[in-house]
């Protein structure tokens, strides 16, 4: 059996297009990796703070959430990245990175040579189709693109796809995999940090069926917010019926900022309430309305 955390180790790496590297990691740890089955399926990869100069590991308790022995939260330094591909036989994944200003995880994957290794975790995963669903809306920008490649390989061939995804440029096009009922439309120089998002608005325009479908998002944490607005207030639908997952923060640094100035007694009225047992999308709903509030 896998531990918690685990050493992988870089076999080789391929730049997919000016925006994106594909890392296939394998090594001992790898050969036992045991996948959740679902297609957005995610790991942690931990980097050593420059600080301390060492990797820092957060203990996770035995229902799956994490306490900070080891410098606090503050001393982590980690990146979340989804599964792209899981192949058990030669004990191989890959893990397509985007390539962007900044960033531990980014710099880290353009320089890893074949032989670095790197700490990661058990994987988790998110998306949900009901199985009364006849169609799915897909919608994500760059990050969310190995996500969207691995769910439309997994879809069940009666469903009818609507997707959606924005990347920097024409050239940041990867060939999806086949689904017959898939209809797949790119938005070029939208959202990614380059130009402001589409999607958004792309997503409030779509006529969807009145039919039981599933709606799954990904992408920068405001746009998804917004798309989480209308799937809420306007669709008004249940929440088994989407999943919309803020993957990064645009100009993070600034949010950090702002966070950092909001009252001690909002942060802990935020962490009082989800740990009060209420309804958890209301509570999300009331934290994000928190993060506006304060321009986050
Ligand atoms: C469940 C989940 C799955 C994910 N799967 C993937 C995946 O498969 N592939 C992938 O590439 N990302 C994925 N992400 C997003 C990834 O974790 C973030 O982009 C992460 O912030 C990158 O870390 P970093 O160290 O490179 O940059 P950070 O240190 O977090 O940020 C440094 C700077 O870069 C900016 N930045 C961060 N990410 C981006 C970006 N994508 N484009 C432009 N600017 C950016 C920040 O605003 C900040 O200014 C996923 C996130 C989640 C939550």
């Amino acid at each position: 059996m896998t531990p918690v955390f685990f050493e992988a180790t870089v076999l080789r790496s391929e730049l997919l297009t000016p925006g994106m590297m594909r890392m296939t990691f394998g090594g001992e740890p790898i050969r036992h990796f045991l996948g959740t089955g679902v297609p957005d399926e995610f790991v942690r990869l931990f980097f050593a703070n420059p600080a301390t100069g060492r990797v820092h590991l957060p203990l996770a308790t035995a229902d799956g959430r994490w306490t900070y022995p080891d410098g606090g939260v503050d001393a982590l330094r980690f990146g979340t990245y989804t599964i792209r591909h899981h192949r058990p036989d030669v004990g191989e994944i890959d893990i397509d990175i985007v390539i962007h200003d900044g960033g531990t995880a980014s710099a880290w994957a353009q320089q890893a040579v074949p032989g670095t290794t790197i700490t990661m975790n058990q994987p988790n995963g998110l998306y949900a189709l009901p199985e009364d669903a006849e169609w799915q809306l897909l919608a994500a920008d760059a990050t969310g693109l190995p996500a969207v490649a691995r769910i439309l390989e997994e879809t069940p061939e009666h469903i009818q796809s609507r997707v959606f995804i924005e990347v920097a440029a024409a050239d940041h096009e990867q060939e999806l995999p086949f689904h017959p009922l898939a209809n797949v439309t790119w938005l070029h120089r939208s959202g990614n940090g380059v130009a402001p998002s589409r999607m958004a608005d792309v997503v409030r325009s779509m006529p969807l069926p009145a039919t039981p479908g599933y709606i799954w998002a990904a992408g920068e944490q405001r746009v998804v917010r917004a798309i989480r607005k209308f799937v809420r207030q306007e669709l008004t639908l249940k929440p088994e019926r989407y999943q919309l997952v803020g993957y990064w923060t645009h100009n993070n640094e600034d949010w950090k900022e702002r966070w950092n100035a909001v009252p001690q007694a909002v942060k802990d009225a935020i962490d009082a309430s989800f740990s009060s047992g209420r309804d958890v999308e209301t509570v999300r709903d009331e934290y994000y309305a928190t993060l506006e509030k304060y321009g986050l």
